[in-house]
């Protein structure tokens, strides 16, 4: 198989890469590097089934040579980056989601939409089924990152009713690992990197928000076991282990061995409260679940930072 992935060159994008090298595929990707970083292709950039291509994918492309597959996953994916890029967030949710349809639809190819739990907004009902609508705020800051997701959705499904189109949806829950971005602006790197150089702890509000850390290597198993389907309706992916951002900092104070303590600062606007995937449908449609615990996977991420920051 050959396959495309737009964002290539991001976090979640890379390791998808990886995966798909190592399964054997041929792998064109695509990325503009607004988000991205090239040293994360390093471990397969010379890799003769790999090739990159610098685009920015809410402009029209062609691709040579035939696909088999495309996966959409360009898109700024860190709070702090989408409100830095909202209208490049808007664009490449909706003309760049419309544009990697329309390259699957000439290729004949399958289609999968890196879609997200923000679609649930701040959620009414938890945990999040597929089947909840969501609370999206669609004038406040995040709605142009939820809006966008929800329209990419909507497009994706257009595409497969109306041009039977092979479709899936991932709707991806807080993931972490290796090569997230040290700068990104999630509270993970910010934790890693705070925790390692012994700044204060920034937990935002009262640290009573919840999250759900899913391990990168489980949720890039579950896209691709979903890509294997013919299964149109959307998927959530992540680890329903749930955990207050403030045991979060703890956790992670603990594990750097770090004395450094917390500092609270103001809640961003239209925050989460609460965010748990159900993860009843990917267990029966794709008998998948997630298998790297906090402890590693947090273990393995803090090694990466280590490493980073020169530590
Ligand atoms: P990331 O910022 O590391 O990766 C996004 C990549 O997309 C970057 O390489 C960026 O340069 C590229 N990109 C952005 N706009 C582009 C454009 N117009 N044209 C070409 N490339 C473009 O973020 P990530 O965490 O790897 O997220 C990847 C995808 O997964 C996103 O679509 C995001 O919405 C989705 N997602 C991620 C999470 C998570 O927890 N990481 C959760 C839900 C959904
Ligand atoms: N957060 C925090 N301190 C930080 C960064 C984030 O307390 O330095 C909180 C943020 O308010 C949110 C949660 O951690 O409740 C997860 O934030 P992130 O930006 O990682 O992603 P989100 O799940 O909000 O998209």
């Amino acid at each position: 198989m050959r396959t495309l992935i737009t964002g290539g060159a991001g976090f979640i994008g890379s390791h998808l890469c990886e995966r798909f090298l190592a399964e054997g595929h041929e792998v064109v990707a695509v990325d503009n590097l607004l988000t991205g970083n090239l040293e994360n292709l390093d471990p397969f950039r010379s890799n003769p089934r790999f090739r990159f291509v610098g685009h920015d994918v809410s402009n029209p492309l062609k691709v040579r040579e035939k696909l088999d597959a495309v996966l959409h996953f360009a898109s700024p994916a860190s709070p702090v980056d989408y409100l830095e890029f909202p209208i490049q967030t808007l664009k490449v949710g909706s003309l760049g989601t419309h544009n990697a349809l329309g390259i699957a639809k000439a290729h004949q190819a399958r289609f999968l939409l890196a879609s997200t739990s923000e679609v649930y907004g701040d959620p009414l009902e938890h945990p999040q089924t597929e089947s909840y609508w969501g609370n999206v705020n669609p004038v406040g800051v995040r709605g142009v990152y939820d809006e966008a997701k929800r329209f990419a959705e909507s497009m994706t499904m257009a595409y497969h009713r109306v041009h039977g189109v092979n479709t899936h949806i991932v709707r991806i829950f807080n993931t972490y690992g290796p090569r997230m971005r040290l700068n990104d602006g999630r509270v993970l790197p910010n934790f890693m990197y705070q925790a390692l150089v012994g700044e204060p702890l920034s937990v935002y509000g009262d640290g009573k928000q919840t999250r759900s850390f899913c391990y990168v290597t489980d949720l890039v198993d579950g896209i691709y076991r979903l890509l294997l389907t013919d299964y149109h309706d959307p998927v959530n992916i992540g680890n329903p282990a749930e955990i207050t951002i403030l045991e979060f900092a703890e956790e992670i104070l603990k594990l750097a061995g770090s004395a450094s303590r917390i500092a609270y600062k103001p809640l961003p606007q239209d925050d989460p409260k609460l965010r748990q995937p159900d993860i009843t449908r990917a267990r029966q449609l794709l008998g998948w679940e997630p298998k790297v615990g906090r402890d590693d996977g947090l273990r393995r991420t803090m090694e990466y930072f280590k490493k980073k920051i020169g530590k």
